[in-house]
Parts: structure tokens; C-alpha cells; sequence
């Protein structure tokens, strides 16, 4: 179904409050295949392995884009969510999931009259996986409600995204969280981010890789009975109400330069960042160019430039978040462009950095502005700087999505100066790690979970 077809009608509907919306999201493997809000929610894919994507994208009045400047971040999130999910949440309790998760300030900031910098890691666990994270566990404890089974949601991480899911999910009824991680590949901080929250969190520290972890809870979505005792289900990026909250700080960013048509360049792994910024640019936003930026992991910067989508295996960098060889978002990002690559050549640029590069470059802007980068910003401020200088008349905002203080170790030697922790990073020395050693099989997790659940 074409997206401009059905843009009219819906438009139409928005400005007419007491008409009921119900928002579908289509799989992009089956598009005949429609699913609620809640259940791209529960779901995160379908089980032909598609992504969910909006059936719809409504394209936004003109008078929300005018009120924009005077609106908080909260006020912008809430009304661009309800536009996304329709009436499958109350509007009032929609109000409550926005500002319950979006309680940390989100700063853009002015480094030169063409360069500016958005600021993502305020949350708890200063990165800006906190907002997906958030905004998906407030829409869980608000369908919780309605369920009658325990929700158990796995995740695997490498560290960032279990630290995020386990801040948000903790104390959230209904919801258990189950986390899998690598046992010694995780650092100090990272580590009592997992295993020392408590209540309805647990951690298992796997004696393997990440890749071990993806591979158990991979399987378990296979292979587990869970004889109708609990729903299991996933946090990982793909899930739409990760990507949705994704969305919100570029309506915020853009509506506070306002004299600009800006350029935006996301430092991209998953590619679910910079979905989130398309998919405010289908609505109505004004974007002047979506600059992906990437470490030496570059198949997608390669794809813009060749045309063929070649996925790799990953390799580690110093921006290790964006270690990625097959971005799980490519196909959300293609679609949004009717998969036609001359459609994606008009409105995105692509640039890749290696580790020197990175590292040389949060010395130059400290020098420069006195403002410290960490590596994943780095590489987003040299796809902007690439950019602008080829297009003179261009001003845009590079994404920072992390606190330099998390990567102290390489940032510090390259500043030559100590980095200010905040306090949500700090090792807390009466915190007490919980966590069960596991073999990296999946008859553990399986046996973990019959032992807890069955
Ligand atoms: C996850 C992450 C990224 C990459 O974001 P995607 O949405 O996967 O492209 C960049 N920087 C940091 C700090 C991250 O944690």
C-alpha cells in the first residue's frame, strides 16, 4: 500500500480529535501482514524474521510544526507519539509513558554558527539507548495491566543495551528481565549496571561472546515451551517502540535552529538512530541531509556508493557500539525510500573514519571548542565536518550518543585531561553483583528459565 495514498485521510483524521484511529504497523517481509501497536510491541518481529514499520506515516499538520519552537521535549514527545500509535493508548496515559521516560534533559548545543551538537546521553545510563529503552518499558507496564501472564523479556548484550533495558524494566510490574552477557567482556561499570539492580532483573554472566549470548536467547525464541506459563519476548533494537522514541529528539533539534534546513549526521551501527530521524522527515520535518557516519564497519557508506549491500563480519574499534557488518535496520532504512537507491543518493551522504582518525579528532574539536567528544560523536562531528565542507552553504547538527566519561581510557590520554564522571557512572563500592555463571549453551539458558518459570 502506497504511504501517500492513505496521507490525505489520516491527516484529516488528526485534525478531527473525535474520530478513532487505530494505527496498524505492516512486516516488511509480507506487507498483507498487520499487527496492533501492541503487538509489534510484544512481538519485536514476526516469525518470518520481518521488521514492523508503520502501515501509515502520517504526514503532520503545518500547525504542530509552527508550535514546535514553544513546546518542551516532553510536550513534542507526546504529541508526535499519540500521532504514531493512535488510540491504542489513552492519550492521557500516553502523556504519563512520555514524561515517566523522558524525565533527563536532552541539550543542543551550539559549537559554531554552522555546527551544532545534540546531546543523547543525559539518561541514567548516559547513552542514548535510554531512550528506546524507556519509552518501550513504560508502554510494557501499561499493557502489563491488561496481560494475565508474566512478561519475561531476554536480552543479550555487549554491554550498553542490557544496562539500558535492565535501568528502565527495574520495579516495572508484570515484567521480568532476563539479561545475558559475556562474562569478562563487559567493563566495571557495565557490569554493575547488569547484575546489581535487583528485583525483577537478572543477569546471566555467560562463559562466552557476545555472539554465544545472541545465540542462546536466538534460541530460545525457537526452542522454549513455555507451556503457556509466561510470554517471552525481546529488547533488542528492532522493536518498534524503540524506534519511535527515536524519532522524538530530531522534531526537538530541528524546531530549536530554526532558520536552518539542517544537515544531520548520526553516528550509525544498527542504523535505528538515524530510522528514527527519516522517519520525522517523512512526516513533514525539515531535513536538509541525513549524513551517515560509520567506523571502519562501512557497508553501508560502500552500499550509497556502489549500490550493492554487502554485510560483513564485524570488527572491533574504538567506537565499539557501531562494531556492526549487517546493520539490523538496513531494510527499515531502504523502505522508507521505496527501496530505490536513487531516492536514498538524494537525501543521504555516507562516511567512514578508522581509529586513528577518531582518536585524532576529539583532540582537534577539544582544541578547537574545548568540547570533549566521545569516539561514537567523533565520528558523527567528521561526517558533518566532511559535509559542510563540501556544501558551503550548509549548517547542520552532529549526534552525540554517549558520555565522553564512558570511554575515559581512550578519550583522557588524547585530551590529557581527567573527564568528570557523572554520578550515574560511578562503581558504587557497597553495590553487590548478582549474577549465575553459566557454560554458553543453550541447554543453560533453557534449564534457567524451566527452573524459574515452569
Ligand atoms: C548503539 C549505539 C550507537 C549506534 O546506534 P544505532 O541505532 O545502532 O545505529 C552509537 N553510539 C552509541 C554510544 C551507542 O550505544
Amino acid at each position: 500500500m502506497s504511504h501517500r495514498l492513505i496521507k490525505k485521510e489520516l491527516q484529516s483524521a488528526f485534525s478531527n480529535p473525535g474520530k478513532v484511529i487505530i494505527m496498524k504497523y505492516f512486516n516488511i517481509k509480507n506487507r498483507e501482514h498487520k499487527v496492533s501497536f501492541r503487538e509489534a510491541l510484544t512481538k519485536s518481529i514476526s516469525s518470518d524474521k520481518g521488521l514492523y514499520m508503520p502501515a501509515v506515516i502520517p504526514v503532520f499538520e503545518k500547525d504542530f510544526f509552527d508550535r514546535m519552537p514553544e513546546m518542551d521535549f516532553c510536550e513534542i514527545a507526546y504529541e508526535v507519539s499519540a500521532k504514531f500509535i493512535g488510540d491504542e493508548i489513552p492519550l492521557t496515559d500516553l502523556k504519563k509513558i512520555c514524561d515517566e521516560a523522558f524525565n533527563f534533559p536532552v541539550i543542543l548545543r551550539k559549537l559554531d554558527d554552522r555546527k551544532y551538537v545534540l546531546e543523547l546521553f543525559h539518561g541514567p545510563t548516559a547513552a542514548f539507548k535510554d531512550f528506546g529503552a524507556r519509552f518501550m518499558s513504560q508502554c510494557f507496564r501499561y499493557f502489563a495491566g491488561m496481560n494475565e501472564k508474566k512478561t519475561v523479556v531476554l536480552v543479550a548484550t555487549s554491554g550498553d543495551t542490557g544496562g539500558a533495558i535492565a535501568n528502565s524494566f527495574l520495579g516495572i510490574e508484570g515484567v521480568d528481565v532476563v539479561i545475558l552477557y559475556p562474562s569478562g567482556k563487559v567493563s566495571a561499570v557495565q557490569e554493575q549496571q547488569l547484575t546489581t539492580q535487583g528485583q525483577n532483573i537478572y543477569a546471566l554472566e555467560v562463559k562466552g561472546t557476545f555472539d554465544d549470548c545472541q545465540a542462546m536467547v536466538k534460541s530460545a525464541f525457537t526452542r522454549f515451551d513455555t507451556q503457556g506459563k509466561v510470554s517471552l519476548t525481546s529488547a533488542n533494537s528492532i522493536n518498534i517502540a524503540r524506534l519511535i522514541p527515536q524519532s522524538f529528539y530530531y522534531y526537538f533539534a530541528v524546531s530549536r535552529m530554526k532558520d536552518f534546513l539542517p544537515a544531520i549526521s548520526v553516528p550509525c551501527g544498527n542504523f535505528g538512530n538515524i530510522t528514527g530521524a527519516m522517519l520525522a522527515w517523512k512526516t513533514g520535518l525539515n531535513i536538509g541531509r541525513f549524513i551517515v557516519s560509520t567506523n571502519i564497519n562501512r557497508v553501508v557508506p560502500d552500499y550509497l556508493r556502489s549500490g550493492s549491500y554487502i554485510p560483513r563480519k564485524s570488527i572491533l574499534t574504538i567506537a565499539n557500539a557501531m562494531d556492526v557488518g549487517d546493520p539490523s535496520n538496513f531494510d527499515r532504512m531502504t523502505e522508507l525510500f521505496d527501496n530505490n537507491l536513487g531516492n536514498i543518493n538524494s537525501m543521504v551522504s555516507g562516511y567512514w573514519y578508522d581509529d586513528d582518525l577518531i582518536r585524532r579528532h576529539i583532540g582537534e574539536v577539544y582544541r578547537k571548542y574545548g568540547y570533549i567528544l566521545d569516539p561514537h560523536g567523533s565520528v558523527a562531528s567528521m561526517g558533518l565536518d566532511d559535509y559542510l565542507a563540501k556544501n558551503r552553504n550548509s549548517a547542520g547538527l552532529f549526534v552525540e550518543t554517549a558520555h565522553p566519561a564512558k570511554f575515559c581510557d581512550i578519550v583522557e590520554p588524547v585530551i590529557g585531561k581527567h573527564i568528570a564522571v557523572p554520578d550515574s557512572l560511578k562503581i558504587l563500592p557497597e553495590s553487590v553483583k548478582n549474577s549465575v555463571l553459566v557454560e554458553p549453551e543453550y541447554n543453560s539458558l533453557e534449564d534457567y528459565l524451566k527452573n524459574k518459570y515452569l
